[in-house]
C-alpha cells in the first residue's frame, strides 16, 4: 500500500476531503512538510504545476510527489500534528485552470496527430500560457489553425473524458497516442472517440469544460515546432488583453479596432514618403547653404561651427560644398558633451583631410579619419573645438 491514497486519480473535481496526518517534518524555518494518508492535492508533475490550498486553515503552498513516500504538502505557518485528523481544501480556481490547460493539451496534441501525424514531445504550463513541442516540419499559420479548429470542435462536442485503469498487457493492445512512461498497471485517459493517452494528471469531466483553445504563437525550436497556446479562463484573459491592446492602438489612430492593420500600414507608407521628401529637401537646403557659406569664404576655405547638428547633416553640407571647384570644408558641430567634425575638399583642391582630422581629433581626446578628400571624427572636449579647427586651418595653410 502506498503511503498516500491519491484521491485526485478517481475524482478531479474533489476539492474538500478529510485525512489523517502520517508524518510531519520541519523543512527550512517556518515551512513544514506534511504527509497524509489520503489527499486530493495534485503534486507537481507531468508538466502540470502543483495544487495549492489549505490544511485546517494552514496554507499549502506546494505539493511534491515523493514516490512511495507519498505526497509532501509544504505548509507555511502552524502545521497539524502527527496522527491528527485534518480537513483539506484545494484552491478550485487554480485546479480548474490547470485542468483546462492540461485537458486542452490532450485535445490539441491529438488534433495535430489526427491531421498531420505530428506527435507531441513535451508539454509545460507556464505563468500565463502553455507550450507543446511537436514534430511538425512545415508549420504555417494555416496548418496550425486547422489543428486549432479541430481541437475546438472536439471541445464544443462536449465529449466524455474517462479514466481506464489497465494492465501493461491490455495497454499494449490499445491505440495509445504516446508510449507509457513506466511499466506495470496504467492509468489511461480516454476522450470519447478521439484520444487515448496514459497520464497521471487531472482532467476535465467533459471536453466542454475546457471552454476553448487558442494558439498565441508558434516557432521552430530545436528541430521541433513550439506552439504557445491558452485554454479556458486563460483564453478569455488573453482575449481581453489582446482586445485592449488592439483598441488602445486603434484609439491612437482614431479608427476602429479591426481597421488598425490597414490604417497603420497606410501611415507607415506615408512616413516613408515623408522621409524621402525630407531627404530631398535637405539636399536642396544644403545646396543653398553651401552657396551662402562660399560667398562669405576666403580662398575657398569654409570653416564653420554649428550647434546640435548630426554627422549626416554635416556630411550633406560638405558634399554640397565640394561640388564647387577649389573648395575646402572644415565643418564641425557641438552639443553638450560631443563634438563632431567633417573635413572635405573638392577633387582639384590640395590638402590631406585624413591627416588634418587626426590632428584635430587628438586635441579633442577623440578619434577620426578617412581619406585624403574626406574624413570625419569627433571627441568629447567640446570646449577645445574652435582651437582644434584653427589648428587644422593653420596646418592646411602651412602645407599649401
Ligand atoms: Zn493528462
Amino acid at each position: 500500500m502506498p503511503v498516500t491514497e491519491r484521491l485526485y486519480y478517481s475524482d478531479s473535481h474533489l476539492i474538500e476531503f478529510e485525512a489523517r496526518v502520517v508524518d510531519v517534518t520541519d523543512r527550512v524555518s517556518g515551512w513544514t512538510a506534511v504527509v497524509l494518508d489520503r489527499t486530493a492535492f495534485y503534486p507537481t508533475g507531468g508538466g502540470q504545476p502543483s495544487d495549492t490550498g489549505t490544511l485546517n486553515g494552514a496554507r499549502v503552498v506546494e505539493c511534491i510527489d515523493d514516490g512511495d513516500n507519498g505526497v509532501l504538502h509544504v505548509v507555511q505557518g502552524a502545521a497539524p500534528s502527527r496522527a491528527s485528523l485534518v480537513r483539506g481544501r484545494v484552491d478550485w480556481s487554480r485546479r480548474l485552470d490547470h485542468m483546462q490547460q492540461h485537458t486542452g493539451q490532450h485535445i490539441l496534441s491529438q488534433a495535430f496527430v489526427t491531421l498531420f501525424n505530428a506527435p507531441t514531445r513535451s508539454f509545460r504550463v507556464l505563468e500565463a500560457s502553455c507550450q507543446i513541442d511537436i514534430e511538425l516540419n512545415n508549420p504555417s499559420t494555416e496548418i496550425v489553425e486547422r489543428a486549432v479548429e479541430l481541437a475546438n470542435n472536439v471541445v464544443w462536442e462536449d465529449r466524455a473524458i474517462t479514466v481506464r485503469n489497465v494492465t501493461s498487457g491490455e495497454a499494449a493492445e490499445l491505440p495509445l497516442r504516446k508510449e507509457p512512461a513506466r511499466d506495470g498497471d496504467l492509468r489511461v485517459i480516454e476522450i470519447e472517440g478521439f484520444d487515448l493517452t496514459p497520464c497521471g494528471g487531472t482532467h476535465a469531466y467533459r471536453t466542454g469544460e475546457v471552454g476553448m483553445i487558442a494558439v498565441r504563437s508558434w516557432e521552430r525550436a530545436k528541430g521541433l515546432t513550439r506552439i504557445e497556446f491558452v485554454a479556458g479562463t486563460r483564453a478569455l484573459a488573453d482575449y481581453r488583453k489582446a482586445n485592449k491592446s488592439a483598441r488602445d492602438v486603434a484609439a491612437l489612430f482614431s479608427t476602429g479596432r479591426d481597421d488598425v492593420p490597414h490604417v497603420a500600414a497606410q501611415m507607415l507608407d506615408e512616413h516613408k514618403e515623408l522621409n524621402r521628401r525630407i531627404r530631398a529637401l535637405e539636399e536642396t537646403v544644403a545646396g543653398v547653404e553651401a552657396e551662402r557659406l562660399l560667398a562669405a569664404a576666403r580662398d575657398g576655405v569654409v570653416l564653420q561651427v554649428f550647434d546640435g547638428r548630426d554627422a549626416e547633416s554635416l556630411k550633406k553640407l560638405a558634399h554640397a560644398l565640394i561640388g564647387h571647384p577649389q573648395t575646402i570644408a572644415l565643418l564641425a558641430s557641438r552639443d553638450k558633451d560631443t563634438a563632431r567634425l567633417v573635413f572635405a575638399r573638392s577633387a582639384d583642391a590640395a590638402g590631406d583631410m585624413n591627416a588634418l582630422m587626426r590632428e584635430a581629433c587628438a586635441m579633442l581626446d577623440g578619434r577620426g579619419g578617412g581619406k585624403p578628400e574626406m574624413a570625419q571624427g569627433g571627441g568629447k572636449h567640446v570646449e577645445k573645438l574652435e582651437a582644434a579647427l584653427t589648428h587644422a586651418l593653420t596646418l592646411l595653410n602651412r602645407a599649401s
